[in-house]
C-alpha cells in the first residue's frame, strides 16, 4: 500500500480536512499531514500553530498514526522525502477540479512517480473553507459546527474572545 502526503494550508484546519484524513487512512498505509508555508500568504495562525491545531484535532478524532509537518517546498519534494507516491487532496463544489488539475499536471512534469488522488468532499462538508471559517470567526459566529473543538477555541482566543 502506498504513502499519501496531504498537502495544504489548513489556516485553519476544519472538519472537511480531517474527514479527508480519515477516511484517506483507510486507504493508504501512511498518510502524512503537510502544513504548506507560503511566504506570499500572510495566514491567519502560523505554520507552527497550524500544525499544532492539525496535530489536537487528529487526537481529538482519536487518529494517533498520522504524522503532521510543516515545509516550505515543492510538494514533490516532500513526498520523496517522506517515500509518498500519492498526493491526497479534497474535491469540493466549484472550482476544485479545474485548481486540482493544473497542480497535478505541473508535479507530473516535476515528477512522473507520484500520482494524485482525490476524494470527493462529504455533502455536510461541500461548501466548508478555511476562508469562510475565518470569516466567520472575525464578525463572532459561531464555528463549532464546521470545525474541532481546539480550533473553535483557538479561534476564539484568536479573535480576542475567551
Ligand atoms: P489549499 O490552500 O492548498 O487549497 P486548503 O487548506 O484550503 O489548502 O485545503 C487543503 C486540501 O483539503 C485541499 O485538497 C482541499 O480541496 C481539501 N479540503 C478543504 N476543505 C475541504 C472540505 N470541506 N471537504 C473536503 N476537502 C476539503
Amino acid at each position: 500500500m502506498a504513502i499519501a502526503v496531504h498537502p495544504g494550508s489548513f489556516d485553519p484546519p476544519t472538519k472537511g480536512h480531517v474527514d479527508l484524513v480519515l477516511r484517506g487512512r483507510k486507504l493508504f498505509e501512511r498518510v502524512v499531514v503537510v502544513v504548506g508555508v507560503n511566504s506570499r500568504k500572510q495566514p491567519l495562525f502560523s505554520a507552527a500553530e497550524r500544525v499544532e491545531l492539525f496535530r489536537a484535532a487528529l487526537e481529538e478524532a482519536g487518529v494517533t498514526d498520522v504524522e503532521v509537518l510543516s515545509w516550505e517546498g515543492l510538494t514533490v519534494e516532500i513526498c520523496r522525502r517522506v517515500g509518498a507516491t500519492v498526493v491526497l487532496r479534497g474535491l469540493r463544489q466549484g472550482g476544485d477540479f479545474e485548481a486540482e488539475q493544473s497542480i497535478a499536471l505541473m508535479n507530473r512534469r516535476l515528477d512522473p512517480g507520484i500520482e494524485a488522488v482525490y476524494l470527493n468532499s462529504r455533502e455536510e462538508y461541500l461548501g466548508l473553507t478555511s476562508t469562510s471559517v475565518r470569516e466567520i470567526s472575525r464578525m463572532g459566529g459561531d464555528v463549532s459546527a464546521f470545525v474541532p473543538t481546539v480550533v473553535a477555541s483557538a479561534l476564539r482566543r484568536k479573535m480576542g474572545g475567551s
